[in-house]
């Protein structure tokens, strides 16, 4: 099984992905951790993403393809969770073409609905593991134990320096502009299935579970 996630900044999609890896043994492929790594590592990528992603705005397509691809052999047989990917036509594309190529497609793209109004208090709030990169929140999804990861235990938590509310701004008119109009490619498919966003975590856990389980 190989899905997509979609939604605008701050609507779950890391929340779910990293549960479903835990749970399911699906691969979560995020492009947004692997340019932070890239980042951190200072590898050319690194470089060249860095300014692009304090901004707000989209890093290439070609750049964000290739690390897709990189990662999609790794992905073993319980299939991929794309999270942050595709942000555009090009790159949905691209997946499209990266997964044919190993006999592959996909299976569901679920769109995660919320409310505009929401989701700078979320991304405001957000913090995640400093090793696993799974996403907590200060009032909304504290760690079940304080201070430990509830997937992998670590005691480092770490903040994005892109969460202010400017860059979030910013972030929410590119997924206007350039990734909710993919929602047609993949809805001319029948693909598409919609979640509420906005009800607790568990609730939205649930609400994909059925969807994967039908
Ligand atoms: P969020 O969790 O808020 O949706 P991400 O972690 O997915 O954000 O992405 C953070 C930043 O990394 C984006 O604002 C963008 O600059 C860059 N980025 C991540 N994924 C992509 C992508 N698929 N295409 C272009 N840029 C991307
Ligand atoms: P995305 O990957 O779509 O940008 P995240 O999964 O990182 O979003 O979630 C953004 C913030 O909101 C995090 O702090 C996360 O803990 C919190 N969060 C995620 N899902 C929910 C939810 N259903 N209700 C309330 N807060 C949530
Ligand atoms: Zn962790």
């Amino acid at each position: 099984m190989n899905i997509v996630l979609l939604g605008p900044p701050g609507a779950g999609k890391g929340t779910q992905a990293a549960r479903l890896q835990a749970q399911r043994g699906m691969i979560q492929m995020s492009t947004g951790d692997m340019l932070r790594e890239a980042v951190a590592q200072g590898s050319p990528v690194g470089l060249e993403a860095k300014a692009v992603m304090a901004a707000g705005e989209l890093v290439s397509d070609a750049i964000v393809s290739a690390l897709i691809g990189e990662r999609l052999d790794a992905a073993g047989s319980n299939g991929a969770i794309f999270d942050g990917f595709p942000r555009t036509r090009e790159q949905a594309e691209a997946l499209d073409l990266l997964l044919a190529e190993r006999g592959r497609s996909l299976d569901y793209v679920i769109e995660l609905e919320v409310e505009e109004d929401a989701l700078v208090e979320r991304i405001a709030g957000r913090f995640s593991c400093a090793r696993c990169g799974a996403s907590y929140h200060d009032r909304f999804n504290l760690p079940r134990q304080q201070d430990l990861c509830d997937l992998c235990g670590s005691s480092e938590f770490v903040r994005r320096p892109d969460d202010n509310e400017q860059t979030v701004r910013r972030r929410m008119a590119e997924y206007r502009a350039k990734t909710e109009p993919i929602l047609p490619y993949y809805e001319e498919r029948g693909l598409v299935r919609r979640v509420d966003g906005m009800a607790s975590v568990e609730q939205v856990a649930a609400q994909i579970d059925a969807i994967l389980d039908s």
